[in-house]
Order: structure tokens, then sequence, then C-alpha cells
């Protein structure tokens, strides 16, 4: 049985992002990914200050600033009414105040980057086409089994292996929870857009149980989309079925819209829904020599935005801790998930209430939520400083 010091199994923005960071801390690391070829797919991605200051550390910016877009404003209005609610200022005094812009791009670049920067370290290797299907633990060592019938033993396995993650089940036995909401999302080019559009800021556009967010991508090329709606077809027993918040279902929650939305919601991609899951905060993510790192560790609902975010923290957490302890994998992975469980389990619960602060249809919350947005002005970052202050690593 070939021996990996340490594995990595997922190759998606946790998994890239980690081995990255490990090799530029000076540890070799093994990614293995079940898909046939490394990819994301055709839709955008916001990165806040907090992940673009890890990204830093790994040498990625350039790369991703040939690609990506700064919006200037990130701009909150009624999706009924039409009303505009708040502006947030992503400019200058933004920048100032977290050291790094607030960025969006497509994730197809931002995985191709991290890729390219792993290709380029010889201390990371890589290899697709390989599912896990077990997945055993011998406390010093941790052996994983393929589908193909070959087998790893490796000193440290991190399970970057996603929402459904095979790795957590060893944890946790736990499983995706939806809160019925779906998303319909992907980028079309620019002059494609029938709604007119603001080319510098990002949109998002709330109310009763749906939204819809908007974006430039890919150097202002592309138009990311995302609309979401809570679907009223949901039950149970369809969980798992595609019988519920389908395509019909978009049109209907967002027909009483104002004509930008629902100009903008006849171009919105239709091709695939996304169920929204989250899971309640674990307090342990680790066994013997195997812990667990982004979706797999920590799935949250995505209106902070911060999924991605916070699996780019952890990389660069786990990272760090190993440099510290010298390789030791015990005390790396205990540093590691004491600093990092508190800070995720508190994202994941606060990007919870967030998107009931959107979606809320009864009469206190909304009107809370538009006086105080109505009243902030759009450089007063009070409440985003526990998010996107960078965390020390
Ligand atoms: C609508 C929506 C919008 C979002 N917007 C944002 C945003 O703007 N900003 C942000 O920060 N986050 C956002 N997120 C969250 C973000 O997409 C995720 O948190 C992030 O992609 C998680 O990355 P990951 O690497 O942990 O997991 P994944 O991206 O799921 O990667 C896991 C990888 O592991 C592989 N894998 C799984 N099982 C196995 C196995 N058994 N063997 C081998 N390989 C395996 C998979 O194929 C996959 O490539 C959004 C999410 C949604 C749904």
């Amino acid at each position: 049985m070939q021996h990996i010091p340490i594995l990595v199994i997922g190759g998606g923005i946790g998994g890239m992002a980690t081995a990255l960071a490990l090799a530029k801390a000076g540890f070799p690391a093994h990614i293995v990914e079940q898909a046939p070829a490394f990819g994301e797919i055709g839709a955008g991605i916001q990165l806040a200050p907090n992940a673009l200051s890890v990204l830093d550390g790994l040498g990625v910016l350039p790369a991703l600033d040939a690609v990506a877009v700064r919006p200037r404003n990130l701009v909150f209005m009624h999706a009924d009414t039409g009303r505009h609610l708040t502006t947030v200022d992503l400019g200058t005094p933004f920048q100032r105040r977290y050291g790094r812009p607030y960025t969006v791009l497509h994730r197809g670049d931002l995985l191709n980057v991290l890729l390219q920067a792993c290709r380029a370290d010889e201390r990371v290797t890589l290899e697709t086409g390989r599912q896990v299907v077990e997945i055993t633990d011998l406390d010093t060592s941790a052996e994983v089994h393929f589908a193909d019938g070959d087998s790893y033993r490796t000193d440290a396995l991190i399970g970057a292996d996603g929402l459904w993650s095979r790795t957590r089940r060893l944890l946790s036995e736990d499983r995706p929870i939806t809160d019925t909401y779906v998303a319909y999302r992907g980028a079309l080019p620019m002059s494609d857009m029938t709604a007119p559009v603001e080319p510098d800021d990002e949109i998002v556009w709330i109310g009763p149980h749906k939204h819809l967010v908007q974006y430039p991508i890919r150097r202002g090329e592309l138009y990311n989309q995302v609309a979401v709606f809570r679907s009223s077809r949901y039950t149970p027993e369809r969980e798992l079925t595609d019988t519920w918040g389908l395509a019909d279902e978009l049109d209907e929650h967002f027909a009483l819209s104002c004509e930008h939305v629902r100009t903008s919601i006849a171009t919105v991609n239709r091709d695939r829904r996304w169920v929204m899951y989250d899971r309640a905060p674990l307090d342990n993510w680790t066994r013997g020599r195997i812990t667990l790192l982004g979706d797999a560790a920590h799935p949250m609902v995505q209106y902070l935005a911060q999924g991605a975010c916070q699996a780019i923290e952890d990389a660069g957490c786990l990272a760090h801790a190993m440099r510290e302890h010298d390789g030791d994998v015990d005390k790396a992975f205990a540093a590691y998930q004491a600093e990092r469980i508190p800070r995720t389990s508190r994202v994941q619960r606060v990007a919870r209430g967030w998107g009931q602060v959107w979606h809320d249809d009864g009469d206190v919350i909304p009107a809370l939520r538009d006086r105080i947005f109505g009243r902030r002005r759009p450089d007063d970052y009070t409440d985003m400083d526990w998010l996107y202050q960078p965390v020390a690593s």
C-alpha cells in the first residue's frame, strides 16, 4: 500500500487552497478528487478580505486580480417595491479598514488560479478520477480505499470532501439540513442582459422568501445572477427528489417583483437547481490523524457569502498550525480545530439568521431591518468587522 504523508480528499476550493497552503509552509500534500477533471460550476463567487488575506499569503492575488472584479458598492434593494434599502461602500474606506478589496469572480477562474499554483509547486501532487469509498482510522495513521480497489495509507488525512462528506461520517451521524430554499444561478455575457446593469456594483434584491444577487465577473465580461426562493412544494418525503423548487416556481415567486427583477429573472440560468443546505456546528472535527475542512466541517447557507472564504481561512490556519508544531500532526490538528470551530460555528449561525432577515415576511423584522439599513452610512462597517477583519495566522 502506497504511503502518502499528507492526503487531502477533495479538489474543490477548500482542498486546493489547503494543499497549496501546506506546500508553502514546507509540507508536501497530495490531493485526490473523484471527478474526472478539476472544475467548478459556471457561476460567480464573492471573496471578502478575510479570505483574500490568506490568498495573498499564497501568492495568488496577482493571478486573481487579472480575472476578478472589485465592485465599487454593495447595494441592497427591495425585490418587490424596487426601493433602495442601503449601500455599502466597497471602495477606499472599505479597503483601508480591511486591508483588501471585496472581490467577485468566476468560480472556474478561482479554481483554475489555485490549480495552476498547485501545479507550479512541486510539493503538491494531484490525482483526478479517484473516488474515496472507505476511510479507516488507525489512530496514528489512516487508510483510504478507492472505488477502483486501490488504497493509500497516510499520516495526516484532511477531508475537504464537501457538503456530503464521507470523511465526516467518521465523526458524526448528522446529515445536511435544508431550509427548503433553492437557488438557480449562472453567468451570461454582459451584452445579453436585458435589464439595465450597474457594471461597478453588486446588487442584492431581497424580499419575502426570495432574493436575487447580481454582480459582474471575469473582468466585467460576464454577469452573474443567483435567484433564490423558498419552495412551497417542499415536503420531507420529496427532499431528495426533483419534484419541488422547479423553474415554474421560480417565476411564480418573482411574479410580483419590481420590473427590474422580473426582467432579470427571465435571464437567470435554469439548467440546474441547487437545494440550500447547512448542518449544525460540530464540536469536534478530528479523530486520530483525520480532520475535516471547508464544507465537510462547517457547511453553511450562503447568505453571508462565506462558505469558501471560511474554507480558505481553514487552509491558512491548518498550514500555520503544522508549521508552528513542526509537523506534529496531533498537535497541529488540535490547534487547528481549537481556533477554527468557534469562528466557523458563529459564521454558520449568523448565516442562518442573516437569511431570515432578508427573507422575513412579517411586520416586525423587515420594518426594523429597513429602518436600520436606512440610517446607516455607506462607510459604516461596524457590523462587518467580526467577519472581514483578517484572522491572524
Ligand atoms: C448558491 C451558493 C452561492 C455561494 N456563494 C458563495 C460566495 O459568494 N462566497 C463564498 O465564500 N462561498 C459561497 N458559497 C459556498 C461555497 O460554494 C462552498 O462553501 C465552497 O465551494 C466549499 O468548498 P469545499 O472545497 O469545502 O467543498 P466542495 O466545493 O464541495 O468540494 C469538495 C470536493 O470533494 C470532492 N469529493 C467529494 N467526495 C469525494 C470522495 N469520496 N472522493 C474524492 N473526492 C470527493 C468533490 O467532487 C469536490 O470536488 C455559495 C454556495 C452556494 C450554494
